[in-house]
Parts: structure tokens; sequence; C-alpha cells
């Protein structure tokens, strides 16, 4: 894939996965308002319900068990209607003192005579104590079911006026029933509070006052059905947030929220393998073209030495014979290293792999390396300088492997340094381990390159200057020889100054 479309298509992606988000954020900040304003609904429902649960109580009770046994020997519903009447006038000092209502005539058990378009704020109320008293009325007439309160009647006739007497448990306990009948099944703290928004008449055990004193859920409330100026207020508060009654909702933001982390850890996946695979590719093809030149050139030089050697007045010179066969055996040299390193690579990556540890001289293999290398350190004007110590201790290696490491480091050293190459070989040991370090004067590797520089094809990217050719597989080989025999490898490099590869092997 493109580079240009790789970058387009991410682009798009994360345009997609920013606009997912946002619709999901207000999707869920909707949903939490939503079940805010369901939860305060169905607070508010129940507190009505208990209110006129509380009104009904009340009506029955005001209703004497005689005139209930009377009520329910009424045949006709406007006897019913004309008698209950009766018992609001008589009773004005429970539900109203003065008051001119005409109760309209129904047929129907229907609580609200018609019309009552004009009906005044008071009648309004009278109507609906009225209303109540015919469900009271239903009440006893499908079940003869009595209101036995007992003890906790609320509305005894002598607690009436002072409503610090009013049974707060049972309404208490009411508002818990119906809050979850109403589906509000976490348990609030209760009270009810004096207009003064100070005193607490009532507060259920563990609550917070200063909670209750300020909390949004209050309702005016009449214990007794006397008093419309709003004198007290029933209060309620929750412990936790409302937003977890919607547990539908948050299970549905989860469940989004995984999809879309997952999702993007995918997309993060493809786009990686995507680039991987294009920076394989890259290697790839630098790795064909780099090979083609790699093997092209010292042949062409081999062949072209050979042809020399052919003419005899070339060859009657003994010191233009020693240099082309110089160049011949340098050259054939250098394809042996190079074919080494690739077979050992491709071995060391098949698992096939193993080492041939011997006791070695880690100095004598250092000192034919250089040897080896001499000429072409030369040939640059540069030089391999050697501080070889002692080895005190048994080194078991693999020589030929060794062998190759330290001639890739040297090669290396050559290669990355644009003036004449000064090289410097240290041996020494140190704490149990044959310590083997290649310093140079040369390019040297940034930073970031540092990190990278051991895995298998990486190459310090050089721009569009291909004047250093090689396959990006050397370092990786040394570092994998270096790790079977159980040895580190390090490096100290800085840009511009030159690098120091440090190796060190345990010794037996
Ligand atoms: P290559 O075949 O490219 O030389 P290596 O694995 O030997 O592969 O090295 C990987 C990269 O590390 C090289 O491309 C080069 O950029 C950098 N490098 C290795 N040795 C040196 C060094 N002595 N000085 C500067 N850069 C080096």
């Amino acid at each position: 894939m493109k580079r240009r479309i790789l970058i387009l298509f991410s682009t798009l992606f994360a345009l997609a996965a920013i606009g997912l988000v946002i619709i999901q954020i207000s999707q869920t900040q909707r949903s939490a308002k939503m079940s805010d304003n369901l939860f305060n609904i169905s607070v508010n429902n129940a507190i009505d319900e208990v209110f006129s649960q509380l009104d009904q109580m009340k009506v029955e009770d005001y209703i004497s068990e005689k005139e209930r046994y009377r009520l329910l020997r009424y045949r006709r519903i406007d006897d019913m209607n004309e008698r209950m009447q009766d018992i609001v006038r008589n009773n004005s000092e429970l539900f109203y003192d003065e008051h001119r209502v005409q109760f309209g005539v129904s047929s129907q058990d229907s609580a609200f005579p018609n019309p009552r378009a004009h009906l005044t704020l008071t009648e309004e109320h009278i109507l609906t104590q009225y209303n109540t008293m015919l469900n009271a009325r239903n009440r006893m007439l499908s079940s003869v079911g009595t209101y036995s309160s007992g003890n906790a009647n609320p509305f005894d006739i002598n607690n009436i006026i002072d409503a610090t007497k009013f049974n707060y448990p049972l309404l208490d306990s009411l508002i818990r029933e119906e809050l979850i009948i109403n589906g509000v099944d976490i348990n609030p703290y209760i009270g009810v509070l004096m207009a003064d928004r100070d005193t607490l008449l009532y507060c259920s055990p563990d609550a917070n006052p200063d909670d209750l004193r300020t909390t949004a859920f209050k309702y005016t409330f009449h214990p007794h059905g006397i008093t419309p100026d709003g004198n007290l207020y029933v209060v309620l508060s929750f412990p936790s947030s409302p937003i977890i009654l919607s547990s539908d909702t948050n299970l549905y933001t989860l469940i989004s929220i995984c999809m879309i982390i997952l999702i993007s850890a995918l997309f993060i996946f493809s786009v990686r393998t995507i680039s991987s695979q294009r920076k394989l590719d890259e290697m790839k093809t630098d790795f064909i073209n780099n090979m083609t030149h790699e093997i092209k050139t010292p042949i062409a030089t081999i062949s072209l030495a050979c042809e020399m050697l052919e003419d005899d007045t070339v060859t009657s010179d003994t010191a233009t014979r020693r240099n082309f066969i110089n160049i011949i055996s340098n050259e054939n040299r250098r394809m042996r290293i190079l074919i080494e390193t690739l077979l050992q690579s491709a071995k060391m990556s098949s698992k096939k792999f193993s080492l041939n540890p011997k006791q070695i001289d880690l100095n004598a293999i250092v000192q034919t390396c250089v040897n080896n290398s001499q000429l072409t350190v030369s040939s640059r004007q540069g030089t391999i300088e050697t501080r070889l110590s002692p080895i005190e201790g048994t080194l078991f290696a693999d020589d030929l492997h060794i062998t190759n490491t330290i001639h890739n480091l040297i090669d290396n050293a050559i290669k990355y340094s644009e003036q004449a190459p000064h090289i410097v070989i240290t041996t020494r040991s140190e704490a149990g381990f044959a310590i083997l370090e290649i310093s140079d004067n040369g390019i040297g590797i940034a930073k970031e390159d540092q990190k990278h520089i051991f895995e298998k094809f990486y190459r310090v990217s050089t721009g569009d200057v291909h004047n250093v050719k090689g396959f990006g597989i050397g370092l990786n080989y040394v570092s994998q020889v270096v790790t079977l025999h159980k040895g580190r490898i390090s490096l100290a490099s800085e840009l511009g100054q030159g690098s120091t590869f440090t190796i060190s092997l345990p010794l037996a």
C-alpha cells in the first residue's frame, strides 16, 4: 500500500473513530439525562401515590364504622353522593370551613361531576376530597376491607392539629414501598421539614440532615389535609447517583467503549502490519539491489585481474603480478565473508543452528582478523591498532563465529568512516568476562538508530545516498552469536565522532 493511501486511510479511520466517540458520549449524556428524568418522575409518582394513600386512609378513618355500613346500604348512587356531601359538610373542620359547592349529579361513579371548568380552587380541592371518598367507598364495596391501622393510625382525632404527632414512621415505610413499586430500588433518606427549612420534624436513621435540607426532592405535605398553606415538606435524598438506575444504559456504554477500544486496537495492529509489510518490501528490494551490487563488483574485479594476469607483459613483472593476485584474493575474501554471513544468518533463523564451542585464544583470533583486514585498511590510508591484554581464564567459544563476528565489526568500522579509518581493538578480562572492544573514528550512529541497530535488515537511513552497500544483517548476526555464547554486546556512539562496540563473553 502506498504511503499516501496509508495516511489517508489512517486519517479517515481516526476521523470515523472520533465521530463515533463523540456520538457515543452525547448518546450517553442523553440517556443519563433521560434516566435522571425517569428517576425524578418515578420518585414524584411514588410520592403522589403515598399522599393519595394517606388521603384515602384519612377519609376512611373519618367515616365512622356506622357511617360505612350506612353508605354500603345505599342502593342509589345519588343517595350515596348526597350522604357523602353531608359527610364533607359535617366534617368541614377537616375538609374546609365554608363552601358553596354544588356537586354534580352523576349517574356513574365519576370523581369529577360536570361541568367543572368554572370551579374555584377551593371547590377543586373539595372535589378531590370527594373523589378520594369515592375511592374509599369503592374499596369498601369491593372488599369490605377496613383500614385497620391500629396504633399506627395517623389520623387519630387527637393528633389532628399537632403535626408533630403525625405517624412519620408510617409515612417513611409507605414511601419506601411505593418507591420500590415505581422501580426506584435505591434506599432513600427521608425527612419531614418545616417551612423554615431548618427544623426537621422527622429524619430517617443515618440520614444527613444537611442533605435533607438542601435536597431537590421536596414535596409540600399536608399531614391532615387541613392546611393547604404549605407548612411542611416531605424531603428525600438518595445516597448514590440516580444514574446507577440505568444499568442498561451503562451496560451498552461499556460495550460500545470496549468495541471502540477493540476496533482501535485492531486498526493500530493492521496499520502496523501494513507498514511493517511495506518496510519489509523495501528491505527486500534493497537487499536484492545490494546483493547484486556486492557480488557483481568483486566478480568484475576478479575477472579483470584474471584478464590482466593472462597478459604476459603484465605477469613478467613480479610486483604487478603480486598486486593482481592480492586483488583477487581480497575480493574473494570479501565474497566469502559475505556469503558466510548470509548463510549463517539464514541458518540462525531456521533454528537448526548450533555452536561448536572449544577453548579459543581470543587474542590470536583478533590478530588473524587484523592481518586479514590490513590490506583494505591500508588502501584507505587507515590504521588498525591492537591493545591486547592476556585473558585471565578459559574462553569456550565457536572460533568460526567469533572470527566472523570480529570480521564484521572491523568491516563496518572501515565501511562507515568517511575519512581514513583509525580502528582500535582492545581485549582484556574483567570480572569473569573476556572483553573485546572495537572502536572507530567513523560516522557514528544517532541515538534513535542505536535502539534498532541489531535488528535484522536494519540499516541507518542515508536518504538517497547509497554509497555504502550492505544488507543490514551483519550486526544482527553478531548480536545473535554473542547471545548464543551467553555474552553481551553494547554500543557507545556519537554521531560524527565514531563508535565503540563492546562484547563481553563469559569465561569458564
Ligand atoms: P550493513 O550490511 O548495512 O553494514 P550491519 O548490520 O552490519 O549491516 O549494520 C547495520 C547498520 O548499522 C549499517 O547500515 C550502518 O548504518 C550502521 N553501522 C554499523 N556499524 C557501524 C559503524 N561502525 N559506524 C557507523 N555506523 C555503523
